[in-house]
């Protein structure tokens, strides 16, 4: 049987994760975006049910205390949240489902999934991370370096992740999410199923 997988995707800011994954849902590899719920304002072009679900702070504990979340954190000031039904939903239809999420998410994450495939995107540096965060041209001051402070203390959860990717060149990263997703369908999650269904022909 073909059993939905939950990816996790993770990287600091501005290393092109988004990017990715949009690039991956556009493509026929078939698989679903698990939309967040977030307290942060809209950016511009951002789309309420497709970029995010935009809450207020008030409605976001709400959901906390209805244990609405397969996890969430405060992420640059503003809480993040996955909604747990569609990611529950897609699983159990056996589709694939992504969830691009911060690294405090992914280990919470982690804690109630066995076969999560946890996906760490890097920079080529931090060099080029400053320069893609400042071309974005969305952020303050401010939040610029609250972002940068956050990169190198997420980079150090590499080796909670199963795979590494490095963002250098767009279309390669893509690709190469792809085949880390493609590869992952075949792995043996369950050995007795396989062999059982060898053995029963022989009956
Ligand atoms: P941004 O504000 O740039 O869209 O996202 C900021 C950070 O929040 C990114 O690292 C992103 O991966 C993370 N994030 C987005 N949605 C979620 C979520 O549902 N849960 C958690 N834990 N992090 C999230």
């Amino acid at each position: 049987m073909n059993k939905g997988r939950l990816f996790v995707i993770s990287g600091p800011s501005g290393v092109g994760k988004g990017t990715i994954v949009k690039k991956i849902l556009e493509t026929e590899h078939p698989v679903e975006l698990s939309v967040s719920a977030t307290t942060r304002a809209p950016r511009e072009g951002e789309e309420e049910g497709r970029d995010y679900f935009f809450v207020t702070n008030e409605e976001f504990e709400e959901r906390i205390a209805n244990k609405g979340f397969l996890e969430y954190a405060h992420v640059h000031e503003h809480y993040y949240g996955t909604p747990k039904v569609p990611v529950e939903k897609a699983l159990s239809e056996g589709k694939d489902i992504i969830l691009e999420i911060d690294v405090q998410g992914a280990m919470q994450v982690k804690e109630s999934f066995d076969n999560g495939v946890y996906i760490f995107i890097l920079p080529p540096s931090i060099d080029v991370l400053r320069d893609r965060i400042m071309g974005r041209g969305t952020e303050t001051e401010h939040s610029l370096e609250v972002r940068l402070g956050k990169a190198l203390e997420e980079i150090r959860y590499t080796g909670k992740y199963d795979y590494s990717v490095v963002n250098d060149d767009l279309e390669k990263a893509t690709e190469d999410v792809i085949g880390i997703m493609r590869a992952e369908h075949f792995r043996i999650l369950d050995a007795e199923e396989i062999i059982g269904k060898y053995e029963e022909e022989t009956k």
